[in-house]
């Protein structure tokens, strides 16, 4: 089986709705260059018919990046997938991604639908889609809470439909690795090679890496996901750690994306200067602390062998270096290379000296900085010159 896995980035659609990170055309249209420089196969730029802006962002960001696939977000009615269609007009490679919810709780309870009307109202939209461009995607709402007799039948119907991707998402974050490995791999024997089969994952129980990396396993062949992992709620499968996984443990995961990794932390840090956060200190990948070591067998480990504590190198993602923080966790030997990597030979006598003062300032901070462990270095020089 191919081992080429599409990465579908929807940070500019389902990672926009979340609170705290609204866009305007302008800082979608940045945080696209990024996408694009990253190597996304498909950018989904937004939903038209939920607001201008959206119809607007769609529409710019297909002029502007004709080498990408842009994609665009309708329910399955006809003024949704119209207006998605319009949106897409001048993108070279066209994508509209049309939806449905197909799960019981979903269809009695929001749709008040049967599964038929479902199921007809879905290959009415894509064979609607497919009128307007070649490549239409399926999304079957709440999927991984569908029965999985169901998910084959609409799958299967859709595709017949004109559909080239069926994704199955795990709307609400409630599926486990093993499970939706299950549902997956029953969605793939179903369609074979008729079409791909998505996932979209949401980080709810934070699963969403997980979850998304068994679906691959069991043939999935696209993943959607955001960067920094933003989205609905607790946000989607994070692009960043899913590459990461498939590039460390490569071993466990053969498998290949397009994605250019060293282009990561640059996505990641115009993202955090577009919305309202940043990923948090300890996020995998593209967190401050990712690459910071401050315990000082840890520190001692690292300087003697980088591989004894850190399993990338910080660079592979586009972060600058690792930071040893100098605090009280630190060890003598993290203070003499930080202090000789700062231009200062001191003699052991002045190295305990900066070492005690650190370790009492250090109790009252939150790590030491470069410029303060400089000032601490000259006056170790000037306090044992003088005595
Ligand atoms: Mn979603």
């Amino acid at each position: 089986m191919n081992n080429r896995v599409w990465i579908f980035d929807t940070t500019l659609r389902d990672g926009e709705q979340s609170p705290g990170c609204s866009m305007n055309v302008p800082e979608k249209l940045r945080v696209a260059r990024k996408l694009v420089d990253l190597g996304v196969d498909i950018l989904e730029a937004g939903f038209p018919i939920a607001s201008d802006g959206d119809f607007e962002a769609v529409d710019a960001i297909s002029r502007e990046y004709p080498q990408v696939q842009v994609a665009a977000l309708g329910r399955a009615t006809k003024l949704d997938i119209e207006r998605a269609a319009k949106a897409l007009d001048k993108a070279k490679r066209p994508r509209i991604h049309t939806f449905i919810a197909t799960s019981d709780i979903h269809l009695k309870y929001k749709l008040k639908m049967s599964q038929q009307q479902v199921l007809d109202d879905a290959c009415a939209a894509v064979e609607l889609a497919r009128s307007y461009v070649d490549d239409v995607e399926f999304s079957a709402e709440d999927g991984a809470r569908t029965s999985t007799d169901f998910l084959e039948r609409i799958s299967r119907a859709v595709v017949a439909a004109g559909a080239r991707t069926v994704n199955i998402p795990d709307t609400v974050g409630f599926s486990t690795p093993d499970e939706y490995a299950e549902i997956i791999g029953r969605v793939v024997a179903a369609l074979g090679d008729t079409a791909i089969v998505s996932v979209h994952c949401h980080d709810d129980l934070g699963l969403a890496v997980a979850n998304s990396l068994a679906a691959v396993k069991a043939g999935a062949r696209q993943v959607e996901c955001t960067i920094n992992g933003i989205g609905e709620r607790a946000g989607n499968c994070s692009l960043e750690e899913l590459v990461m996984v498939m590039k460390t443990r490569n071993d466990r995961y053969p498998f290949e994306t397009g994605i250019n990794a060293e282009a990561i932390y640059a996505a990641s840090q115009e993202l955090a200067s577009v919305i309202s956060f940043g990923p948090q200190p300890n996020k995998a990948i593209v967190g401050a602390n990712a690459f910071a070591h401050e315990a000082g067998i840890h520190q001692d480990g690292y300087l003697k062998e980088r591989t004894t504590y850190e399993i990338m190198l910080p660079q592979s993602v586009g972060v600058p270096e690792s930071r040893l923080v100098l605090g009280k966790h630190s060890g003598r030997h993290a203070l003499k290379a930080r202090i000789e990597g700062l231009g200062f030979n001191l003699t052991r006598e002045e190295l305990d000296f900066v070492y005690t003062e650190l370790t009492t300032l250090a109790d009252n901070k939150k790590g030491l900085m470069d410029p303060e462990i400089a000032e601490l270095a000259r006056r170790s020089q000037q306090a044992l010159a003088i005595s």
